[in-house]
């Protein structure tokens, strides 16, 4: 029998569980937090449930009884690779992308401008998140980036707290909503609307808003040959134009909110004294290959907060190497690379893998690669020294480590749901990490803090 440890109890490190619980292996699944499913639970927005109904398929693998989930568990710092090793006969490392793209522009650090990563980790009560980071008392906010990140969290600062009271967002979240003060959103693409990275779907979702006005300005909707060439070979961008030409010609019907869709203009500093006041930006050209320049011309856009919505970045694994252009631990159809050659033993899946792009299904094919270079390397694997499947429970035990077991877990997901059904909502997120640990320990309900 093989015990393999998956890192990461998001979709890819849970798909990975999966399959190989179809064979004679035993899997135990770690987490860095108390709470699994990584970005199902913690990025995918709270108003797209169906997405998230994932986590219901992604619980069955978790809830098999030859996985076990071990959560609040860092390894690289609570414990190493290396030790890892002693007790587990190969590892697949599935810890995602987790910290974002820097503009790198004059300004950034101003107050004011923050990352998408922690806006979504706000509004999806993530515990590194603190729950009065945002206040929302701007009136104007840039979103920079044109990819579906970006989308989220236009469409979620569109929407009026009603709107939301539906979802699992912490109730400190919703007050914020309720107060807030935004009125114009514009989203910044560097390139034009055939180089969008938007999905369709997503991208029609904000013409549908009950809030908010989409504004578009037909004179940057105009293509260029490349753009008709990409087109023709790419007919699902098409979708994309056709909702953007829609919104074009649309009147405008006086909601609250206001979302401005701008293209080929890019932000160069970000301008203001101690907060930000503005965003200067340059408008931009774009050149038969779909690439982009700046023209020289600026102007400043007056926003009182900024949101860098520009890809993610994964972060190195003490232990395991590491290519630092790419964002990604090096492999070969998901075996890691040390010196170029892969290793028996060392695997990775997901964006930690490929780096951040595709949607939450694209991991269950990128699973199957690297389960599938597993098995095929089965035979040849080092046996771990230590086979007693309690040995890594006794480790971390002596680490005073709380891990957070399936019941743990599963005491969570009562504690939210009774949370939900007190505030006459569905189930509520709990943000706080010592009051996840708390109820996973069967301490029961905490005090105000949740
Ligand atoms: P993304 O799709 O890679 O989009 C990043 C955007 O940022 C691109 O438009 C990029 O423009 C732009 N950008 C990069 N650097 C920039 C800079 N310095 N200044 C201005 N713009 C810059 O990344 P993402 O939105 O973070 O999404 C990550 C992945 O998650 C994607 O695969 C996405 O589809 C997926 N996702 C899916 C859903 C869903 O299915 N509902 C929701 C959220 C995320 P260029 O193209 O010019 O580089």
């Amino acid at each position: 029998m093989l015990r393999v440890a998956v890192v990461g109890s998001g979709p890819a490190g849970v798909y990975a569980a999966g399959l190989l619980t179809q064979g004679d292996v035993r899997v135990d699944v770690l987490d860095r937090l108390p709470c699994p499913f990584g970005l199902v639970r913690y990025g995918v927005a709270p108003d797209h449930p169906k997405i998230k109904s994932i986590s219901a398929t992604l619980r069955k693998v978790l809830d098999h009884p030859a996985v076990r989930f071990l959560g609040n568990v860092e390894v690289g710092t609570q414990i190493t690779v290396e030790q890892l090793h002693r007790f587990y006969d190969a590892i697949i490392i599935t810890s995602g992308a987790a910290v974002d793209r820097h503009l790198g522009i004059p300004g950034e650090q101003r107050a004011g401008v923050y990352s998408a990563t922690d806006f979504v980790g706000w509004y999806c009560g993530h515990p590194d998140a603190p729950l009065d980071r945002f206040t929302l008392d701007a009136h104007s906010v840039a979103v920079v980036g044109a990819g579906n990140v970006a989308l989220d969290v236009t469409r979620i600062l569109a929407k009026s707290a009603d709107e939301l009271r539906d979802t699992d967002v912490p109730d400190q979240v919703l007050q914020v909503l309720l107060s807030s003060q935004v009125a114009d959103i514009y989203l910044l693409a560097r390139r034009g609307p055939v180089q969008a990275k938007f999905t369709p779907k997503e991208l029609r979702e904000l013409g549908a808003l009950a809030n908010a006005d989409v504004l578009v300005d037909s004179t940057e909707l105009e293509l260029g040959e490349s753009d008709l060439s990409r087109l023709a070979a790419a007919p699902a961008l098409r979708r994309n134009l056709d909702a953007l030409q829609e919104w074009a010609q649309r009147p405008v019907t006086g909601h609250p909110r206001r979302i401005h869709l701008r293209f080929r203009v890019r932000p160069v500093e970000v301008v203001g004294d101690s907060a930000v006041a503005g965003l200067r930006l340059e408008r931009t050209e774009v050149d038969q290959q779909g690439s982009f320049s700046g023209t020289g011309s600026t102007y400043v856009l007056p926003v009182q907060m900024v949101l860098r919505s520009v890809g993610y970045r994964g972060l190195p694994l003490p232990g395991l190497p590491f290519d630092d252009d790419a964002g990604v631990i090096p492999n070969v159809a998901g075996r890691v690379l040390r010196a170029g050659r892969p290793v028996p033993g060392e695997y990775v899946a997901g964006w930690i893998k490929r780096g951040p792009t595709g949607v939450i299904g694209t991991n269950r094919h990128d699973a199957s690669e690297t389960v599938a270079a597993l098995v095929a390397d089965a035979a040849a694997l080092p046996a771990a020294p230590i086979r007693d499947p309690d040995g890594i429970r006794d480790f971390l035990a002596e680490r005073n480590i709380d891990v957070v077991t399936w019941e743990g877990w599963r005491s969570i997901e009562r504690a939210e749901a009774e949370m939900g059904r007190v505030l006459g909502r569905q189930p509520v997120k709990i943000t706080d990490r010592d009051s996840l640990l708390r109820i996973a320990s069967g301490e029961g309900m905490p005090g105000p803090r949740i």
